[in-house]
């Protein structure tokens, strides 16, 4: 074996750190929970938390309860909200584990409460327009009458209340505003009805970073911790770098002739003499396939065609005469410093989002991690 990763995810903690200071500042008023759901968009759970509690993370966010207890194993001792669970999640793992719990409805409430031998810390999610998880309408009412008499007879702690946008991404969708003014209401109804939460919650990433009235009391930050913007037409001022580079060593390097088919179904055909180099990234790696024929790589400063289709475990670049050699480093996506592309140049290949880009990395790829404290 080689003492070099023939391909890895190399995953830079100073920058994300600086992200999450950057998104501290858009914020200034609000606590700030990093989201590191799904193995951290694909940078690797436990070193990023690390990272964000270094960086000053007041909460973490993961969806589910598996996620939360994956980062009390990691060692986080830190406030974490979890917020996806179907029937039967154990909530007794969760509370002992002093994770915080979200009650989307009063049937979930109650089970919660159930499944709990101390005194669990639920947050109440009302579902103000994504329609997706979250107690909407009458549930919203019967969730509250639940928490109330849980709450009066000492059986648990509502520490705080949130939402969900649908549409932060455009900021001029009028799905915005209203979210928000349900989302006050909801609050109002809950007050009224005996219950104050110390964390009322609504801003994702995007609202983040162009919606300052949905601050609040504190901000759920996903990929934009990750150097990512939520949509690349997104105008915001906040300096955010790519966290991730994806890059393979050249395995082989061959000069063909013109007019030779490429890869499986030789849907690439070569246009003139020209140098292939084979790079050990695949779809098994979760490199998207729907980008064959279209993304681009970058080599020596330049970027250069991938040449037909993905593979499972490798892909080919068409290199032009580019002078590239066994060994040499090819860079899938990263910062865009090199010249090389980014995940959302990779999405806009793929078309799909730059979220999917990122959190799709799995199967062999092996994650180095730089500026580790
Ligand atoms: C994933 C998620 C976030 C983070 O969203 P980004 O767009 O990545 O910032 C915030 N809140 C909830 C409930 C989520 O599921």
């Amino acid at each position: 074996m080689s003492r070099e990763p023939q391909a890895e995810a190399v995953i830079d903690l100073d920058t994300y750190r600086s992200n999450l200071e950057a998104l501290r500042a858009a914020a200034p008023g609000a606590l700030q929970m990093p989201v590191v759901k799904a193995d951290a968009y694909g940078h690797g759970l436990a070193p990023v938390a690390r990272a964000a509690r270094e960086a000053g993370a007041d909460w973490l966010g993961v969806a589910t309860g598996a996620e939360a207890l994956a980062l009390r194993e990691a060692g986080d001792t830190g406030p974490v909200l979890c917020w996806l669970a179907a029937p039967g999640a154990d909530f007794t793992s969760l509370a002992e584990a002093d994770v915080e719990v979200t009650a989307s409805s009063a049937e979930q409430l109650a089970e919660i409460l159930s499944g709990s031998t101390r005194r669990p810390k639920v947050q109440l999610k009302v579902d103000t327009g994504l329609l997706r998880n979250g107690a909407f309408g009458p549930q919203w009412d019967l969730l509250v009458e639940a928490a109330v008499q849980a709450q009066s007879a000492g059986r648990l702690e509502v520490t705080g209340v949130w939402s969900h946008f649908a549409c932060a991404d455009e900021p001029d969708h009028p799905a915005n505003d209203e979210q928000e003014r349900v989302f006050t209401e909801s609050v109002e109804q809950l007050e009224a009805a005996g219950i104050a939460p110390r964390l009322r919650h609504l801003a994702n990433s995007a609202a983040t970073l162009v919606r300052p009235s949905s601050h609040l009391d504190l901000v759920r930050v996903g990929i934009a911790s990750y150097g990512i913007s939520p949509d690349a037409g997104l105008q915001h001022g906040v300096a955010l770098q790519p966290v991730m580079t994806l890059r393979g060593r050249a395995v082989s390097v061959k000069r063909v002739p013109a007019g030779r088919g490429v890869s499986y179904g030789h849907t690439y055909v070569t246009d003139r003499e020209t140098t292939l180099v084979d790079v050990p990234l695949g779809y098994a790696e979760g490199v998207l396939r729907t980008a064959s024929g279209r993304a681009r790589v970058g080599v020596a400063g330049a970027q250069v065609p991938v040449a037909g289709r993905i593979c499972m475990d490798q892909l080919v670049a068409d290199v032009g005469d580019l002078p590239v050699a066994r060994g040499d480093v090819v860079t899938l996506f990263g910062p865009g410093d090199d010249g090389e592309p980014t995940a959302q140049d990779w999405a806009e290949a793929a078309g799909t989002i730059a979220y999917e880009v990122v959190t799709r990395l799995g199967g062999r790829i092996v994650r180095t991690y730089r500026g580790e404290r």
